[in-house]
């Protein structure tokens, strides 16, 4: 263990955030027992209190003292896809504060993938509280820079482990009902998970805000307007446009006011494009531009993912512009 763990698991022991990496994205983490901690997270991302927080564990032993209950579907996921890109809600114990989960009788948890953060909560001996290490509604970060750029004078430390593997949120099941129910798509393929627990009812987007505090309509958001389409021919003439598509794209079919073009993955493959997602919108952002148009991306797999975070991050914002 590497004295940098060493130092900031100090830090958490003593109340104190640290932002650190995981597979997904980076967490700005707090001890999820302490509601002091817990409720700086909040200040700091300017986050809403009824969003709640995700536990991250080192071990599934902590099950035991933070849930009432792991029904055996639960148990058989964690034990085929965690350490990784999944989370689980469960029924609560009192012993969780609820700040963390903004005063429902559920929490949020999962392991993550990361040998930096595993280490982080093994030294810290508690369940670290973790939300994406950004000002709320912004674009997550995946490289340490990311979260310098938006929190590093707020928080006492930043461990950089380099960029995130899989780079965007994991995937979020609730076990709060008979059925199994997709609350976020995410790092881990849906149809992965209905391999080893059958169908899982996906709720109506008008339904998800009350079942999912937090999963506003608008989230992800750059602060250049983005904009969906369904073809480079839907593309102004008129500004200063960025275009982000999954796959190369012919130059000759993207107008000259398109001054930067991301492709999300050079060989068609959604794994790279989820990776390369959050980094090329902020990359985009930077520029300057009127407006970025995202073209189509498939829907299946980790697709489901990327269409969801690029959904939200078009939501009103693009269409103020639009009107404006
Ligand atoms: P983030 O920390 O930004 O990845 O977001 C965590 C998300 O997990 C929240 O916005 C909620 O949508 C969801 N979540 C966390 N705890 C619960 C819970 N107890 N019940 C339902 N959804 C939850
Ligand atoms: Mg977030």
């Amino acid at each position: 263990m590497t004295d940098e763990i060493i130092r900031a698991a100090k830090i958490l022991k003593q109340g104190g955030l640290v932002a650190f990496p995981t597979e997904t994205v980076y967490g700005l983490g707090a001890c999820g027992f302490d509601k002091n901690a817990v409720a700086r997270i909040f200040e700091v991302k300017k986050r809403p209190h009824f969003d709640p927080l995700i536990l991250h564990i080192d071990d599934t032993k902590w099950l035991e003292k933070i849930a009432s209950h792991v029904p055996s579907k639960a148990r058989e996921l964690t034990e085929t896809f965690w350490p990784g890109p999944l989370t689980i809600v469960l029924p609560k114990l009192p012993v969780v504060p609820d700040i963390v989960t903004a005063g429902l009788p559920s929490t949020a948890v999962r392991m993550p993938a990361n040998d930096i953060a595993l280490g982080l909560i093994k030294k810290a001996c508690c369940p670290i509280a973790a939300p994406s290490a950004n000002t709320f509604g912004r674009i997550s970060p995946t490289r340490a820079v990311h979260v310098k750029e938006q929190l590093g004078k707020n928080i006492e430390t930043i461990i950089d482990g380099g960029p995130c593997s899989v780079g965007i949120e994991s995937t979020i099941v609730s076990f709060t009902t008979n059925t199994p129910m997709l609350l976020r798509p995410g790092g881990l393929e849906k149809e992965e998970i209905e391999k080893i627990i059958g169908p899982l009812i996906v709720p109506q987007k008008e339904k998800l805000s009350s079942l999912s505090p937090g999963r506003c309509e608008q989230h992800y958001s750059p602060v250049t307007p983005l904009l969906l389409c369904t073809s480079t021919e839907e593309i102004s003439k008129e500004q200063k446009s960025g275009l982000l598509s999954f796959t190369p794209i012919d130059r000759e079919k993207v107008p000259s006011n398109v001054v930067s073009t991301e492709i999300l993955s050079s060989k068609g493959d959604l794994r790279e494009a989820a990776c390369n997602l959050f980094a090329a919108m902020r990359r985009l952002d930077s520029l300057g531009l009127d407006i970025i148009y995202a073209l189509p991306i498939p829907s299946t797999g980790l697709g489901m993912a990327i269409n969801d975070r690029l959904s939200r991050a078009s939501a009103k914002r693009a269409a103020q512009k639009l009107n404006a």
